[in-house]
């Protein structure tokens, strides 16, 4: 088979016209066989992909014969085929979503100082005093973050407003927010700023880059993602690594996100391998150990509902 590699990378840059520019990327992307998730706004693109390391290579070559879409860092990893079941090419409000009408911050303006990899790592281990602010959903820190971060709760990347109060006490500190790929930390170090921050850097390239770096080193666990691999672990038999997730059933460390298997209900939990086996016996299949109470009473679907 032939070698294949996984690309991801985001840029904000003003699109007149985001259709055309799906429709072209659309074509592009059927021209070399590529499968993914590729994002187009009018406020940038953010894509992540899989195909042979060739075809993927001759896309960027294609793609930058336009100059929007000039100075893009990109992140390459190694590919098995399986990350991605099908291509979607599409448009949207936003490239990140679940921040509209929220974080109306255009980081052309306004974003935090880019820090790269290299040197968090000497900030981390020379003990400069600085905070490092985890900007995922929850449900991600809990499999893994780095030692000694501030992760406030934030079921949603639109919940950052309400969890401002929490962290303004490090308004005049330095501050290191970071993300999955580096994306989201573009908009929310610009919001830090705008709401008095006064020394806010962003991770460069994201939580990704520091791993491929550093693996098992300051950020402990494994790494949500979102594509089929669920979460990278680098190097996980290392002695090293440190497992910090915790069965949401029975409290076990472990890393196992399993959606439930009663489709109504569909719950994102840890849930270790005793507690699976035990579901499956009991149940007949991998659902909510007691019962799917959360998600399918007639008030946990409004609720539900009301989240999205
Ligand atoms: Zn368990
Ligand atoms: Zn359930």
């Amino acid at each position: 088979m032939k070698e294949r590699q996984i690309l991801l990378f985001y840029k904000y840059v003003h699109l007149e016209n985001p259709e055309a520019v799906r429709d072209w990327i659309f074509d592009l992307c059927q021209q070399y066989n590529l499968k993914g998730r590729l994002i187009v706004a009018a406020e940038g693109i953010n894509f992540t992909f899989e195909g042979a390391v060739a075809d993927t290579e001759a896309f960027l070559v294609d793609m930058q014969k336009d100059e929007r879409f000039h100075h893009i860092h990109f992140k390459r990893s190694v590919g098995t085929g399986e990350a991605f079941p099908k291509l979607s090419v599409k448009v949207r409000d936003e490239i990140v979503t679940g921040n509209l009408g929220v974080c109306d911050i255009d980081p052309n303006e306004v974003t935090g100082k880019h820090l790269p990899p290299t040197e968090l790592h000497s900030w981390i281990h020379e003990g400069k005093e600085f905070y490092i602010i985890d900007m995922r959903n929850a449900y991600e820190h809990k499999v893994g973050k780095f030692a000694g971060s501030i992760c406030p709760p934030l079921e949603n990347f639109r919940d950052l407003p309400k969890i401002i109060d929490s962290i303004k006490h490090l308004k005049n500190k330095t501050v290191v927010t970071v993300c999955t790929g580096g994306v989201r930390c573009e908009k929310a170090s610009g919001y830090l700023i705008t709401q008095g921050f006064t020394d806010v850097y962003q991770l460069d390239g994201g939580i990704v880059s520091y791993m491929e770096l550093y693996p098992n080193e300051d950020f402990e666990g494994k790494l949500y993602v979102f594509d089929r691999r669920l979460m990278l672990g680098f190097y996980t038999d290392d002695p090293k690594h440190k497992v910090i997730g915790t069965c949401d059933h029975c409290g076990a460390a472990s890393e196992q996100f399993i959606n439930c298997a009663n489709k109504a209900c569909n719950k994102h939990m840890i849930l270790c391998d005793q507690c699976q086996t035990d579901t499956i016996a009991k149940n007949g299949a991998r659902v909510c150990p007691d019962g799917c109470k959360d998600n399918t009473s007639f008030w946990g679907k409004i609720k539900k509902l009301w989240k999205k």
